[in-house]
C-alpha cells in the first residue's frame, strides 16, 4: 500500500537519526528539510521544536496536531576505572530493556563511538550469579568499541561526562507488515504527521481551519509541546503511542483513541469526535486508558493552555523497549487524522 510505505520510509529515517531528549537538533532539522521541500512555512521555537503550518479557511480559530522526536536515551554519568561507562537515563525505561544493545556515544567534539550496554557481570565464564544482579546503574555499562584500559585512555578519546548516548533502533519491516524499531514512540507519529502534511499539499486540500503541526522535542521529559501554542488554537490533539497490554483494547492494528491517562480524560467531546469519524470513515480504532502515561497534550493543559485537548495513536508493543507495530495501525491512525483536519470543530 502506498500510504504506509511512504509512512515506513519517513519512519525509517527519522529512526536511524539519534535524538535522545535533549539531543534532538539533527531530527528536528530533518523535520525541517522535509516541510521546506514540501514549501510548507515552518519555524522553531526557542526550545528547538519544530511548528509547520497549513492556512485554512477560517484563520481566526485554528488546530495543532503533535508528535515528538525526541526519545528515550542516555548520557555518560561516569567514566570507570577500567574504562567503560556509567550511564544517567534520559526519559523513563528500566534497564533491562537496554542490556546487550548496541548504542552509539556523541562527543562534544562531535566525534562518535559506538559501543554495547552490558551488564558488568555479563560473562558466564567469570561470574557465576550475573543472571541474579540487578539490572540498574550501577551494573550497566557501555563497553566503548576502542583500545581503553583505564579511565583516561576513554578520556583522551575525547568522551566526557555528559555526552549523549543513543540506542541503536534496529528498524525492520517484516513482509507480513510488522514495523519493529526502537523510538516507534513517537517518530511512528511524527512520520504520519510528516506523511499527511505531504498528501494534503500534494490532494491541494484546503483545510477548514488553519492548523499546526507542532514536532515537539521534550515529552519523554515532560514538557515536550507547551509552550509556543499559537493563541487561535482551540483543538490540541497529541498524536503518540497507544499502550498495549493486559487488560489493555489497544492492538498493533488499530488507531488507539486516548479517553484517559495518569492525567485524567481528555476533553469528552473531541473524543467523541473522533471515534464519530473513525465509525463514518470504516476507521480501525479502539478507545482505551492508558495507566502509566501522560502526553504532551496533557503536559499543555498543566501548563495553563485553554484547549480542547486530544489524544490518539497506533497501537505499539513493548513501549520504551524493543516496540513493535503493525502498518495497519499506521494506517488507520493515518486516515483518523486526514479526516480529523478536514473535519468540523467541535461544538
Ligand atoms: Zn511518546
Amino acid at each position: 500500500m502506498k500510504q504506509t510505505q511512504a509512512i515506513t520510509g519517513i519512519l525509517e529515517q527519522l529512526v536511524n537519526i539519534p535524538s535522545p531528549s535533549g539531543y534532538t537538533e539533527a531530527c528536528i532539522d530533518h523535520c525541517a528539510t522535509y516541510f521546506e521541500d514540501l514549501e510548507v512555512p515552518a519555524y522553531k521555537t526557542k526550545k528547538g521544536a519544530l511548528i509547520a503550518t497549513l492556512e485554512g479557511e477560517d484563520n481566526t480559530q485554528q488546530r495543532l496536531l503533535t508528535a515528538h522526536v525526541d526519545t528515550l536515551g542516555a548520557m555518560v554519568k561516569e567514566i570507570k576505572s577500567d574504562g567503560t561507562l556509567k550511564l544517567s537515563m534520559i526519559g523513563g525505561f528500566r534497564w533491562n530493556s537496554v542490556e546487550g544493545e548496541y548504542c552509539e556515544i556523541h562527543t562534544a567534539s562531535g566525534a562518535t563511538y559506538s559501543g554495547t550496554i552490558l551488564m558488568h557481570q555479563t560473562s558466564v565464564h567469570v561470574y557465576k550469579d550475573g543472571g541474579e544482579a540487578k539490572r540498574n546503574q550501577e551494573n550497566i555499562e557501555v563497553r566503548v568499541d576502542a583500545e581503553v584500559h583505564n579511565a583516561q585512555d576513554t578520556k583522551d578519546l575525547g568522551v566526557q561526562v555528559g555526552d549523549f548516548v543513543s540506542f541503536d533502533p534496529r528498524f525492520q519491516v517484516t513482509d507480513n507488515g510488522f514495523v519493529k524499531s526502537r523510538h516507534l514512540d513517537d517518530k511512528a507519529s511524527v512520520a504520519i504527521l510528516m506523511h499527511l502534511v505531504d498528501t494534503l499539499k500534494e490532494e491541494g486540500v484546503v483545510l477548514p481551519y488553519t492548523t499546526h503541526f507542532y514536532i515537539s522535542n521534550n515529552e519523554e521529559i515532560g514538557y515536550g509541546g507547551n509552550a509556543s501554542i499559537p493563541e487561535e488554537t482551540v483543538e490540541y490533539l497529541a498524536v503518540d503511542m497507544g499502550a498495549i497490554g493486559d487488560g489493555q483494547t489497544t492492538t498493533e492494528y488499530i488507531a488507539s483513541i486516548c479517553a484517559k491517562d495518569s492525567s485524567g480524560p481528555y476533553h469528552y467531546g473531541l473524543r467523541q469526535h473522533l471515534v464519530q469519524l473513525a465509525e463514518h470513515n470504516d476507521i480501525g480504532y479502539e478507545i482505551d486508558i492508558y495507566p502509566y502515561y501522560g502526553s504532551d497534550a496533557s503536559a499543555a493543559i498543566r501548563a495553563g493552555a485553554d484547549v480542547k485537548h486530544g489524544l490518539i495513536g497506533p497501537g505499539i508493543d513493548a513501549s520504551h523497549a524493543v516496540e513493535r507495530t503493525h502498518v495497519s495501525s499506521l494506517e488507520h491512525t493515518f486516515n483518523l487524522l486526514f479526516a480529523y483536519v478536514q473535519s468540523e470543530l467541535v461544538e
